[in-house]
């Protein structure tokens, strides 16, 4: 774990510099759909010679390249995740801006059925859930 990115990057022609290297693995290692400012932080852990600007150019170039995939989780900055290799959607929790992934079946049989419907073949689609965390210890006391 934590190259598949940089070798996606390599298949791709991608020259790897030393600091896209590392921009690449903490990406690549990044499970919370991270937004720039947040890669920021874990690449200059690592390498504080490393410039916003560079993370902002290497984010926007492995983009391009399909390599990461960029989401708008209505919080006017980008998030990014590796281009998965399977489907998956996601729930925003809208007070944390934690993203969970789930496939649902079902949601993906009626999509096709929509689209089918309209006449259409389905080739992609993405959805989002957004959502605020049930607390269950306070309905139990309103109860
Ligand atoms: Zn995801």
């Amino acid at each position: 774990m934590g190259d598949r990115l940089e070798r996606l990057c390599i298949e791709k022609g991608l020259k790897m510099t030393e600091q896209r290297r590392v921009i690449a693995r903490v990406l690549s290692e990044s499970t919370d759909h991270p937004d720039v400012e947040m890669v920021y932080q874990r690449v200059t852990a690592r390498d504080p010679r490393i410039s916003i600007a560079t993370v902002y150019r290497t984010v926007k170039l492995l983009e391009e390249a399909s390599i990461l995939e960029r989401h708008d989780f209505g919080e006017g900055r980008s998030r990014y995740e590796e281009t998965p290799e399977t489907h998956h959607d996601h729930l925003i929790d809208i007070k944390s801006g934690k993203v969970i992934e789930f496939t649902n079946s079902e949601i993906e049989r009626l999509q096709k059925i929509v689209a089918k419907e309209l006449g259409y073949d389905l080739v992609d689609h993405r959805l989002e859930l957004y959502g605020m965390r049930i607390d269950k210890s306070k309905n139990e006391v309103d109860d």
